[in-house]
C-alpha cells in the first residue's frame, strides 16, 4: 500500500508519521526510539504481533495489562499506564483523509491514548486503513470489534457469527465507547507508525 496520501493527511493533523515496509523495521524503530522511560500499553494485537512488550520491557519500566507484573493484574496495571511517559496503542481503523477511530470496551485503551503522557505512538498496519472516516468508523465496529469478541470468547452476538455488530446489550460487550481522533490532541506529542503489513485485528 501506498501510504503517501495517509501520511499527509495525518501530517495535516498534526502528528508525526513514520512509515515502515514491514513489522520487524517498525519494531526496532519503536526500540530505539522509547528508552529509559515508562511505558504504557493499551491493548494491540499489532503490538503484541511485534513483540513490542518484550523488546521494550528490556530497557525500560512497562506496564501491560496484558502481562502483569507479580502480585498485579489487568485492574491494577491499567490503571498505571494511565500515566506514564510513552503510550502505545493501536487503531481500529484510519480513514485516508486522517480521521482515526478506536472502540473500547473497559476504557482504558481510549483513555490512555487522549491523555496523561509526553508521548502516544499508534501503530498500525495497512489492514487498518480504508478510504473514509465513514469507512474506518465501519471497520471498527463491524469487523474489528467481533474479532475482538471472538478472540476473548465473550458471549456476543458478534461473536458467534463474525459477521457484524448488533449493538447487542451483553454483559460482555466490547463497543461501550468510540472514539474519533479527528487531530493530534493539544499540548501532547503523538506518532503514528504506519507498516506495510496486515497486523492485528
Ligand atoms: S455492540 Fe455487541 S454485537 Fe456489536 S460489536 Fe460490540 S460486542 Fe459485538
Amino acid at each position: 500500500m501506498d501510504f503517501t496520501k495517509l501520511a499527509t493527511a495525518l501530517r495535516k493533523r498534526e502528528y508525526e508519521v513514520s512509515c515502515f515496509e514491514t513489522g520487524a523495521d517498525a519494531a526496532n524503530y519503536l526500540d530505539a526510539q522509547i528508552d529509559g522511560v515508562t511505558v504504557g500499553f493499551g491493548d494491540s494485537m499489532t503490538l503484541k504481533d511485534l513483540g513490542i512488550y518484550e523488546l521494550l520491557s528490556k530497557h525500560n519500566t512497562v506496564y501491560d495489562p496484558a502481562h502483569p507484573r507479580d502480585g498485579m493484574d489487568f485492574y491494577t496495571t491499567a490503571p498505571l499506564c494511565l500515566t506514564t511517559d510513552v503510550f502505545l496503542t493501536s487503531v481500529n481503523g484510519i480513514a485516508e483523509t486522517g480521521e482515526m477511530v478506536n472502540i473500547d470496551g473497559t476504557g482504558n485503551r481510549v483513555a490512555g491514548s487522549l491523555y496523561g503522557h509526553k508521548k502516544v505512538y499508534f501503530v498500525a498496519g495497512a489492514n487498518k486503513v480504508v478510504p473514509t472516516l465513514e469507512e474506518a468508523a465501519h471497520r471498527a465496529r463491524n469487523i474489528a470489534a467481533p474479532l475482538n469478541a471472538a478472540r476473548h470468547g465473550y458471549k456476543t452476538p458478534c461473536a458467534f457469527k463474525k459477521d457484524h455488530c448488533y449493538d447487542c446489550y451483553s454483559p460482555q460487550r466490547i463497543c461501550n465507547a468510540q472514539v474519533i481522533y479527528w487531530q493530534k490532541m493539544n499540548h501532547m506529542n503523538m506518532e503514528v507508525v504506519l507498516i506495510n503489513e496486515s497486523l492485528g485485528l
